[in-house]
């Protein structure tokens, strides 16, 4: 088949798709409701499916093929998914998909028997998450026999069974080869991680953690004395003391929760190790903490700062923070977002050339990019190579990725200056054949939406 047959097929399934769903048929009965319900799930099952081989070939091709950008941002962007999902959807792809060799031979799928299930339309994504937890928490010394019966079972039950059923049994499956809850220190090292999520509407962040025994001892141990009654209270005005023993007194003042003075135990760690200038610097800027926020809110003591890191930082919460350790601040007039005042340790130019980016871009400049400055590289407009100076108004920030598109060949983005001192980035002729200007609005919420689509095609 060539693509112009591949797409009159999608054509017609799109047309009976359309046919079906404007059209239903004279009286209905609820069992026959539930019938077509039913039919479209397997149709949709059916689609993930077919998905696939495209999916594994685009893997396989390798960044290159993509100019340097990752296959999950190019399929998160494309489908218009979040990268996670995008992710999923390549790692189901990986175990579902036949696998080379070493050698160049052909191998059956990780999980072979639920490929098979899947390409039926039988079992939907959730089945295929469960199944895939499953041999994610199993030791990896269980031997193939065992692993490829338990997926088989697994696989057997979905056909019939819900994800939630499946996934209980399936808990008992993991006990029964594993009775001694024995794992390997390998087995550790895989599960360990530690995910801080987005700021919420109030600014907090929920994330979840898996941490090896190592650190948990680690962290035992320090709670144990910075997380006592009365250690590390911020209502005491004593939270960066992390010296001594809690003053009795205050220790029975103390209405924390064991979670709270764990939490403030935490922030008095950083803090100290933040303090201590042990970190060295992190992409050409000490590692602290770079706020920048105007002049008005920090007058009021009211509104929010941004730092490098992209949060979101009560101003309240940053003068607080300024009373105890050592931060920059970017200070800006209100009217033309020109920093006035940086605060700083050092005169060496290139780190106020950093401080000042990171108060203007705020992060990757590269249309619809969410990297923060302080993951981001600096770059100059014009190209050194090409006689670019390394002077503030030639440089801006862009992440390593959408580093590598920038440059002055035909396939590359090419970078300038808005007059409003934005980065604009104009694609190349075959990505965009106007090559109209684009620039990055996300970091920017504050400003009208001025600046044109912000997304490649
Ligand atoms: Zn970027």
């Amino acid at each position: 088949m060539d693509i112009g047959e591949i797409d009159e097929e999608f054509d017609t399934i799109e047309r009976c798709l359309g046919v079906l769903a404007s059209g239903s048929p004279d009286r209905t009965t609820e069992s026959e409701w539930l019938h077509m319900v039913d039919r479209y799930e397997k149709l949709t099952r059916l689609a993930f499916a077919a998905q696939r081989l495209p999916l594994a070939r685009l893997a396989e091709a390798g960044p290159e093929a993509f100019g340097g950008e990752r296959l999950k941002a190019v399929i998160a962007n494309r489908l218009r998914l979040t990268p996670a999902q995008a992710g999923h959807r390549l790692d189901h792809t990986a175990d579902l998909t036949p696998r080379l060799s070493f050698t160049g031979q052909d191998l059956p799928p990780v999980l072979a028997h639920t490929a098979q299930a899947e390409q039926h339309g039988l079992i939907g994504r959730e089945h295929i998450t469960v199944i895939r937890e499953f041999f994610h928490h199993l030791p990896a010394d269980v031997d193939h026999r065992h692993r490829d019966n338990a997926e088989k079972r697994l696989t057997d039950l979905s056909l019939t069974m819900r994800p939630d059923e499946v996934k209980a049994t399936a808990k008992r499956i993991a006990a029964h080869l594993n009775p001694d809850g024995e794992f390997t220190e390998r087995d550790r090292a895989r599960k360990r991680s530690f995910r801080m999520g987005a700021q919420g509407v109030d600014k907090m962040r929920t994330g979840s953690f898996c941490v090896t025994p190592e650190v948990g001892a680690y962290l035992e141990t320090i709670f144990a004395k910075l997380a006592a009654p009365g250690m590390c209270n911020p209502d005491d005005g004593r939270a960066s003391t992390i010296d001594g023993v809690p003053d009795p007194d205050a220790a029975r003042r103390d209405q924390r929760t064991p979670a709270q003075r764990c939490h403030d135990a935490l922030a008095a760690i950083c803090r100290d190790a933040l303090a201590s200038d042990r970190l060295g610097s992190h992409r050409g800027l000490p590692v602290t903490i770079i706020a920048t926020a105007t002049v008005h809110d920090l007058q009021q003591q009211a509104g929010i700062a941004t730092t490098a890191g992209g949060s979101l930082l009560p101003i309240r919460d940053l003068i607080t923070m300024a009373g105890r350790t050592r931060h920059y601040l970017a200070i800006f007039d209100d009217h033309d977002s020109r920093p006035l005042y940086l605060g700083r340790a050092k005169r060496l130019a290139t780190t106020d050339q950093r401080l000042l980016l990171c108060a203007t871009d705020r992060g990757c400049t590269f249309p619809g990019c969410s990297m923060p400055a302080s993951m981001s590289d600096v770059h100059h407009l014009r190209e050194w190579a090409d006689g670019g100076t390394t002077d503030i108004t030639n440089l801006t920030l862009v992440c390593p990725t959408h580093h590598q598109l920038a440059g002055s060949g035909p396939h590359r983005w090419r970078t300038t200056k808005s007059s409003g001192g934005r980065t604009r980035w104009t694609p190349p002729r075959h990505l965009d054949p106007n090559c109209k200007p684009r620039t990055n609005s996300y970091h920017h919420p504050e400003q009208p939406l001025s600046e044109s689509p912000t997304r490649p095609p």
